[in-house]
């Protein structure tokens, strides 16, 4: 038999961002073996014809540390055509953990990845203690491939127990933390990664350990990465203003190793202001050093009602009424004196978040049988619609329905600043957040989207582009020097789709965590075979069942070290 595996007549878009040509895919013991006419004898043969043929993309942004211990897919990744993985995002990882530090890094999780506690209770059964133990549970028992970063707040929560959510470490501290660091980092991890965004809590409250790090005590964990020479240091801020890319600006001139940090969007808010954040970190590449932006296929969405919303807490008067209890709140929306300053901080000019844009902001549920008409109706046309000011309409409608009219507002989105961002070279794409969140949104889609609205439907980019953009962008940055491209040589990671169809399906519930709680996934269309090492574990909208995943180690694994190709 010449191959295991023979994938015939399909468009091969190979992740380099060439041309796309017609041809065959031969995979013999879970890797691309040689591509082009091929006449060998397969123990399988799919036929391709007028599907395209790519490298599995790989999705770099998740929080699937947790889920992937009970769910070996980390569903729904397959079914957008990932193939391999990265955890322990923004400073959130399950090791380094030292005895009692479990609920700590748990508190985290819950509150800043919105998981359900009993979910991870239930799921998660501790019993490493370094980084690369941690991977080790994973090794044989994963679907797909996976890596991860080394958590700042795991590494400082482990040093510093609970001083590291109350003060800054001393420099002892600071050279224990670098030891486990580095011990992860020949464990096999592929980075480290941090959080620096004061909006985010632990469940009781106290910020997560990694804010109360210094930027001293940052770059010095990240100089053992410069060091070994090896892995990404990723972060998360609020925002990134000019402040913040001057230090990401400086990590990376300091160790040459590539600075991720979130995030480039278009925001209705400032409109513009994706092109100051990709004009200031300009002068890095340019002096040959990396730090990339993050940016995702869709907008943040936020769906809110007058009874549960955060939106409008940047403005006192709003701030203090959704904090009154249900039915004084209503009474305050009723009265007149109220609704005048309710509406007058609304009208206030400058920078908020919340970008007021009623014109942007339709009506997403509605209570009443007869209020239907509202659905799909955006804030503005409810107002033009009842012949009252928009934000009038908003209230006097909830007030209606007993607060419980709901509305979806999408913080930016322009399809024209969305495509120039992603398009742009400094820019990786994927903030799938997969794993986290689970009960309020899911971005498995990142990828499908793309691939779909952005290309097919758009034009924003070229299908060979896009898929540069999912796969060997993203393999290289992550040091996956085997993945990323359908080449002889590299590991066996494809996927299959319908150019005519692939795109992301709407959010789907699904009972499937530990402690039979609910979360939210998204599934895809068009994408007909995703395959991992050779073998192929998606088909038909079905998982096989098969394990053919591996654990992704990166360049200072002391373990077994592999042989590094290309
Ligand atoms: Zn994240």
């Amino acid at each position: 038999m010449d191959y295991d595996l023979l994938i015939r007549g399909g468009k091969i878009i190979d992740g380099s961002g060439l041309p796309g040509y017609l041809g065959d895919v031969g995979v013999k013991d879970g890797k691309v073996v040689e591509l082009g006419r091929l006449n060998g004898s397969a123990g399988r043969t799919i036929d391709a014809a007028g599907l395209v043929v790519a490298p599995g993309f790989v999705d770099h942004h998740t929080h699937l540390d947790a889920q992937i211990l009970w769910c070996p897919y980390g569903t729904s990744e397959p079914e957008n055509g990932v193939t391999s993985v990265v955890m322990g995002n923004c400073g959130l990882a399950l090791a380094p953990v030292e005895d009692g530090v479990e609920d700590a890094i748990v508190k985290s999780f819950v509150r800043v990845e919105a998981m359900p506690r009993e979910a991870l209770i239930e799921g998660v059964r501790w019993g490493w203690h370094s980084y690369g133990e941690y991977l080790d549970v994973l090794e044989g028992k994963v679907g797909i491939n996976v890596g991860g970063l080394v958590g700042h707040i795991a590494v400082r929560q482990t040093v510093m127990g609970e001083d590291s959510v109350e003060r800054e470490a001393t420099p002892a501290e600071i050279e224990r933390m670098q030891a486990l660091v580095r011990e992860a980092m020949e464990g096999g991890a592929l980075g480290l990664s941090t959080n620096r965004n004061s909006r985010h809590y632990r469940e009781d409250g106290k910020p997560v350990a990694s804010r109360l790090a210094t930027l001293d005590e940052l770059f010095q964990l990240s100089d053992v990465l410069a060091d070994l020479n090896s892995g990404v240091v990723e972060t998360i801020v609020n925002l990134s203003d000019r402040e913040n890319i001057a230090w990401y600006d400086q990590l990376a001139r300091r160790t040459d190793r590539p600075v991720i940090w979130q995030s480039v969007l278009h925001r209705y808010a400032s409109p513009d202001f994706w092109k100051i954040q990709l004009e200031a970190i300009e002068p890095t590449f340019r002096d040959g050093y990396r730090a990339f932006g993050l940016a995702n296929t869709v907008p943040i969405y936020n769906r809110f009602n007058l009874n549960n919303a955060q939106v409008f807490d940047e403005w006192p008067t709003w701030k203090n009424l959704m904090f009154l209890p249900e039915l004084v709140r209503k009474q305050a929306f009723a009265d007149p004196e109220t609704r005048g300053k309710l509406k007058a901080e609304l009208a206030q000019p400058g920078y908020s978040t919340f970008h007021r844009r009623w014109d942007l902001i339709p009506v997403v549920e509605v209570a009443k049988p007869e209020n239907e008409r509202y659905l799909g109706k955006t804030i503005a046309e409810l107002g033009q619609m009842r012949g009252q000011d928009p934000v009038d309409a908003m209230i006097d409608l909830s007030l209606d329905e007993d607060l419980k009219t709901t509305f979806l507002s999408a913080n930016g989105g322009d399809p024209e600043a969305m495509g120039e961002i992603m398009r742009s070279p400094y820019v990786l794409i994927g903030v799938s957040d997969a794993g986290a969140h689970v009960q309020f949104n899911a971005s498995f889609g990142y990828s499908t989207t793309l691939l779909g609205l952005h290309v097919r439907e758009r034009g924003a980019m070229t299908l060979e582009q896009a898929i540069y953009k999912l796969t060997f962008q993203v393999a290289s940055v992550y040091g996956l020097h085997d993945r990323g491209l359908l080449r002889p040589g590299y590991a066996a990671d494809v996927v299959v789709f319908n150019p005519e169809t692939v795109n992301a399906r709407e959010w789907e519930w699904v009972q499937d965590y530990p402690a039979n709680t609910k979360r939210l996934t998204q599934r895809a269309d068009g994408i007909e075979y995703t395959i991992v090492n050779g073998t192929v574990i998606y088909e038909d909208g079905r998982l096989s069942g098969d394990l053919p995943g591996k654990v992704l180690r990166g360049s200072a694994y002391a373990g077994q070290r592999q042989p590094v190709l290309a």
